[in-house]
């Protein structure tokens, strides 16, 4: 990852990574100790949890969510992992054998949700049955999954592990649309809310190449595969282009969407605040929604009275945007 013969700005040691975005190479306990700096900056800055709080860490297997449950339990936080497995053929099997092996290994409470198991449904199933595209049941899924799990294990806050790519691309397909609902609510910490727990985002000041180095380093074995859904939509389409931005001009994706934050989102505050409405109690499972029964709900009756569908048939329908 560095340039042979690249020496480590803090020690002089071999670097074993160059961040041109920070003008500088690192060794691995540098990089480490950037890493774990930058996160709790986030924590601090936006004022997501302290110590004697109780997270609960949205993990998919992934190197982004297995890294920031990582850096939570050694920086002291309590932290214990979340997994919903979404059925979305190998994908899925393989992601729950990672988390669950990184839990074990290390000693940490994981509490887990099986769509197919627990509610009669998974992913693609749920996507050609509602006609949705299938990251938009996903999405919706998870979200009610994580605060169900949050509300009913009495915890603080949910914690996800979306980075510095993530964000800075999400934050470019919204100012592509001028999608002002959206912006308003594109911030690192989501402050708890009608019956909806806290949201933090602490990798915000990380990219997803730091996060890897993390793991490589921590000796963390992350599933490196892609959800199969992904594949082609525009989210990956926007971080290749602030990819490109970066390697012109260091820095820009991080002033993109860091500056984002601190100019343009108190801007947006009131708009934030108008579209939290009143909310009532879903009649079947308690959760805030502006109907009888709420969004998910809905999805799991439609969902679970279908045949199982296989996942190749909804691949190609557009993804996360
Ligand atoms: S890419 Fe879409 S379907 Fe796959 S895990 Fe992410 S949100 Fe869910
Ligand atoms: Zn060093
Ligand atoms: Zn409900």
């Amino acid at each position: 990852m560095a340039t042979s013969g690249s020496k480590c700005r803090a020690c002089k040691a071999p670097a074993v990574i160059d961040l041109p975005r920070h003008n500088a190479n690192f060794c691995a306990e540098h990089l480490l100790q950037l890493c774990r700096r930058q996160v709790e900056k986030a924590i601090d800055d936006y004022e997501m949890f302290s110590k004697d709080d109780r997270l609960l860490v949205a993990v998919s297997g992934g190197k982004d969510s297995l890294a920031v449950w990582d850096m939570l339990v050694e920086a002291g936080y309590q932290a214990d992992g979340f997994y919903v497995g979404l059925g979305i053929g190998d994908y899925s099997d393989e992601s729950g054998d990672y988390v669950r092996r990184f839990a074990d290994e290390r000693g940490l409470t994981l509490v887990t949700v099986d769509l197919r198991d627990d509610y009669g449904y998974d992913i693609p199933t749920a996507a050609k049955v509602t006609k949705r595209v299938p990251c938009s049941a996903c999405g919706m899924s998870k979200r009610h999954l994580f605060d169900k799990a949050a509300r009913d294990g009495g915890y603080d806050a949910v914690v996800t592990g979306h980075n510095l790519d993530d964000e800075a691309a999400v934050l470019l397909g919204n100012v592509l649309r001028w999608d002002i609902e959206y912006l308003a609510r594109q911030l690192p910490v989501l402050p708890a809310r009608n019956g909806f727990p806290k949201k933090c985002k602490p990798l915000v000041r990380l990219t997803e190449r730091e996060t890897a180095a993390w793991c490589l380093i921590r000796g963390i074995d992350y599933l490196v595969e892609e959800c199969p859904i992904a594949a082609g939509n525009r989210h990956l389409y926007y971080k290749d282009t602030l990819n490109s931005l970066e390697q012109k001009s260091p820095s820009s994706k991080s002033a993109f969407y860091l500056n984002f934050i601190d100019n343009m989102a108190p801007l947006l505050a009131d708009q934030s605040a108008a579209a939290a409405g009143e909310l009532n109690d879903c009649e079947r499972c308690g959760s805030p929604t502006t109907n009888e029964l709420c969004a998910f709900c809905r999805l799991v009756e439609k969902s679970s009275a279908h045949e199982p569908v296989p996942v190749e048939l909804v691949l190609g329908k557009r993804g996360r945007s």
